[in-house]
């Protein structure tokens, strides 16, 4: 019987945060999100897409490309060939676009294995690290209120958003509402080289355990002198667009913050993650704002990682998906088959 050539389906829902999202750059609260579906003999893979227009994506590019892409995807178990198709038809581009569609193979030969993705991948066992929970950029007293609920929750860590002209008041209420908590940071490319080196006293004496992206992304130079003068580790976030970023980034950075749907999905996140390893960087295994599927698919990579930031789901008001196992930042390595989440009813 010839074989019939998997089908691939998609669409678009607006997803919202519980409450407006700020960081330096701007504020949302409406985040378009495009899940794909791959059938094939009765199975279906799932992805998402979480484009950030930072990365030069939105909605209507994920939406422009896929058509184009749907003949990409031949045989899930190809998953080389599904990366060289990828690769020829938009180098350097579209990574949610990559993202979703890896991950829909994945899945889809996980549920024909009947195994959860990361056994799929022969990956070790582990635990997660604790996830940090974020407080997003607002007035003062609505970042205490924010910090103040996450610890009443029970979050052990979280990620301050800073890059304002307040920022060291922004820290030092945090300390106040929650001295026992770890605390990271996390400017979003918004200080300048004055403005960084100025805080690094500051950060230091709010005990603050890493400072992600303090300067413009492009700025490595930057970046290697404040660290240089750094007792707090800084953490590369929108200077790592690229696998092949990492080993430039080394020379600047003590760590990466590992997204998969900047760096093209689950398997090319592994491949950032082995040379991130292999450079003597740190890694954190991040994500956009994106649904409990997509956080499933960064879930099943975090426990390889020492830092997680994985609260992108739990900061929606209608997460479309259920199954991850939360207690407070504690997050449950999947155990279904597949990613291991499932509409919500
Ligand atoms: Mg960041």
């Amino acid at each position: 019987m010839a074989r019939v050539s998997p089908e691939l389906q998609w669409n678009t829902r607006e997803l919202h945060t519980a409450q407006p999202f700020g960081i330096a750059r701007w504020t949302h609260s409406t985040y378009p999100r495009t899940f794909v579906t791959l059938s094939d003999g009765g199975l279906s893979g799932r992805g998402e897409a979480a484009p950030n227009a930072f990365y030069g994506e939105t909605r209507g590019t994920v939406e422009a490309v896929l058509p184009l892409l749907a003949d990409a995807l031949t045989d899930p178990w190809d998953w080389d060939g599904l990366h060289t198709a990828l690769s020829a038809r938009m180098p350097h581009d579209h990574p949610s676009v990559k993202c979703a569609l890896e991950m829909a193979a994945l899945e889809w030969c996980a549920l024909s294995a009947g195994v959860p993705v990361w056994r799929l991948l022969g990956l070790s066992p582990l635990a997660l690290p604790e996830s940090s929970y974020t407080v997003s950029l607002a007035s003062l007293e609505d970042m205490r209120t924010q910090a103040r609920d996450a610890v009443g929750r029970g979050h052990g860590v979280l990620k301050v958003k800073l890059g304002t002209a307040q920022d060291e008041a922004i820290l030092e209420a945090l300390r106040e509402e929650a001295p026992q908590v770890a605390l990271r940071v996390d400017a979003n490319a918004a200080w300048t080289r004055a403005q960084a080196k100025r805080l690094l006293g500051v950060l230091e004496a709010a005990r603050v355990e890493l400072v992600e992206q303090p300067l413009a992304a492009a700025d490595l130079e930057g970046h290697a002198e404040l660290r240089s003068r750094s007792g707090v580790p800084i953490v590369a976030d929108e200077s790592l667009h690229h696998v092949s970023d990492i080993v430039a980034l080394a020379r600047a950075f003590d760590g990466v913050n590992l997204k998969l749907a900047k760096l093209g999905g689950p398997l090319q996140t592994l491949r950032a993650l082995r040379l991130a390893r292999a450079h003597g960087l740190q890694v954190m295994m991040g994500c956009m704002i994106e649904s409990s599927l997509g956080i499933a698919a960064a879930a099943h990579l975090a426990g390889l990682c020492d830092w997680a930031d994985l609260d992108g789901a739990l900061l929606l008001a209608d997460d479309p998906f259920e199954g991850l196992h939360w207690s407070a930042g504690h997050l449950a390595r999947p155990e279904g088959p597949g990613w291991g989440v499932t509409p919500r009813p």
